[in-house]
């Protein structure tokens, strides 16, 4: 009779984003642990949600219960081992093990590091106790609790200021002024999402931002929080003071880096790590907002699943070519307001740059492509959602653009007909659903293996289940195979998931 020897044992700190993906991939290759178990630790107590979709929450279009990763009897099944609101607080690398918040401890063969990243309060006086904790009525905007507070207080005629106008600021302020409250926005530069936006593309934004209620303070840093007659007062560099109910931190985020730090692991601005996602302890892995990968800390959804991908094959026993680094596009996700950035946003200082801008800021448009060697190598575009999904096509495969380079902005050949972007010309690698990184290929698979609706396709697939963006993308190419390639009878029974959880599908297209 042969041993059976004991899986590899793999401990997963953080059931954010990255690793409770890395859960579910090692699952989808080892549905019953044999290979590899895993457990996972989150400090968090709740079960994994969906965090890029706390802004749809804010925004009231989304409720906390519907952001969930997995279904509750996800956690029925002793295979998958979560430890809800248990932080690891200690690593020995020497003995591995880990100390756990509950005071036990944990044994791993390799760690795992998905700690993410926290909301940074910038040192303004009266902002925050002296443990850092924010005072009553300031927050932060990171967490489901956050989110709690924020739709708590920011009902209509409520004054909310929200400091930061990043993607996350502006998604706030957006959020908060549908739910009725008067809101401020106050940014130290001269526009908004400067990260994403170049000056001319932030100043059509500003507008939008303004006509769609908000005040905006640009040039500004809050010097201080007061109370005054009950309220609190955010007083501003520029000599201003605006009135709060609730005040909004949105200044940054900074990869959690002190366990990995406390137990000697090198650290940048991120926890380094190789195209394995191994840091400097073989032993100890690392994925997600918390790692630095070739220099970039990235902060978004899209590269921390690919390296949850990555990472699953790996201990899995995989041989494949390891994580490469991602070509991210940012939407923002804010009603009313459709914008997309992608490469860089600023006109470079050189010849072999073409640059194309088209401004129509009255009614809200800005688009910009940056175009090196016949390639795109950057993009915004404010009020153009058709065009966007073509520009990330030419931005990701780096292939030659038209040489008509208004087609880039249009979407169309000056003075030709209007197209819109059709499925059935989109090439089977374009990317669809950039979250989790499906392609049309991937989809017409799906649907050939017998899922004929969105709901099915996303059950299939994952398109559709992170930030929701790509929703009428797939709902366009269900139509359009339905007209192509039309069920027959002995076709349409929907082909098993390859997901070990029921997809939600998400309807958050803001
Ligand atoms: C409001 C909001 C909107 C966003 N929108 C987008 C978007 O549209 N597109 C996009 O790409 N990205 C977006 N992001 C960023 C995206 O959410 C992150 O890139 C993603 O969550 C990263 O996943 P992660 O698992 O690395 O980190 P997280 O999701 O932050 O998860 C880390 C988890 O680890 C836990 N943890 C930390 N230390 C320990 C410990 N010692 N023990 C146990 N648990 C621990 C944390 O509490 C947390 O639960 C948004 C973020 C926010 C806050």
């Amino acid at each position: 009779m042969t041993e059976r020897t004991a899986p590899h044992r793999v401990i997963v700190v953080g059931n954010g984003l990255a690793g409770a993906r890395v859960q579910d991939e090692i699952l989808r290759r080892d549905p019953t642990g044999t290979r590899v178990h895993v457990a996972v630790y989150g400090d968090e107590p709740h079960p994994a949600y969906n965090r890029i979709l706390l802004s749809t929450v804010v925004a009231g279009r989304l409720t906390a219960n519907d952001i969930g990763l997995r279904p509750p009897s996800w956690a029925d099944d002793p295979a998958h081992e979560v430890h809800l609101g248990v932080a690891v607080t200690a690593v020995d690398r020497a003995r591995r093990t880990v100390t756990r918040s509950d005071g036990g401890t944990d044994t791993y063969d390799t760690l795992v590091l998905a700690t993410g990243s926290s909301a940074v309060l910038p040192p303004v006086p009266g902002m925050a106790h002296d443990d850092g904790r924010p005072v009553p009525g300031v927050v932060t905007f990171r967490t489901l609790e956050d989110c709690a507070v924020i739709a708590e207080s920011a009902g209509p005629g409520s004054r909310v200021v929200v400091i930061g106008a990043g993607l996350l600021g502006v998604e706030a302020a957006r959020g908060a002024a549908l739910r009725g409250a008067q809101v401020t926005v106050v940014h130290p530069k001269s526009h908004p999402m400067e990260k994403q936006l170049d000056a001319a593309g932030g100043a059509v934004l500003a507008r939008v931002l303004g006509e769609l209620g908000m005040d905006l303070a640009l040039g500004a840093r809050a010097s201080a929080v007061r109370t005054a007659d009950g309220a609190l007062q955010v007083d501003l560099t520029d000599g201003t003071s605006v009135a709060a109910d609730l005040v909004v931190v949105t200044a940054g985020a900074r990869p959690d880096t002190d366990l990995a730090a406390a137990c000697g692991l090198t650290i940048g601005r991120g926890v380094v790590v190789d195209d394995r996602l191994r840091t400097s302890d073989p032993h100890i892995r690392a994925l997600g907002d918390c790692a630095e990968h070739r220099g970039e800390v990235h902060g978004l959804v899209q590269p921390a699943w690919e390296m949850a991908a990555v990472l699953a094959d790996d201990l899995c026993g995989g041989d494949g070519p390891g994580y490469g680094g991602s070509a991210v596009v940012t939407r923002l996700k804010a009603h009313g307001i459709d914008l997309a950035s992608m490469g860089c946003v600023e006109t470079p200082d050189d010849d072999e740059a073409e640059v194309l801008t088209l401004s129509d800021p009255t009614r809200g448009r800005y688009a910009k492509v940056i175009v090196r060697k016949d390639r795109l190598v950057g993009a915004v575009m404010l009020g153009n959602p058709e065009v966007v999904g073509t520009l990330g096509q030419y931005f990701d495969a780096g292939t030659p653009v038209p040489s008509d380079r208004m087609t880039l902005l249009l979407g169309h050949l000056a003075g030709g007909p209007a197209e819109t972007a059709s499925p059935s010309t989109m090439p089977d690698a374009a990317v669809v659903c950039r979250c989790n990184t499906v392609t049309k290929k991937h989809l017409v698979s799906a649907w050939r293996r017998g899922c004929h609706t969105t709901a099915a396709m996303a059950q299939a697939t994952r398109a559709t289940t992170g930030c929701g963006s790509c929703v009428s993308a797939v709902d366009g190419l269900c139509d359009w195979l339905h007209r192509a390639d039309p069920p027959t009878a002995d076709s349409s029974t929907p082909a098993s998931s390859s997901d070990p959880r029921p997809a939600t599908l998400v309807r958050s297209s803001t």
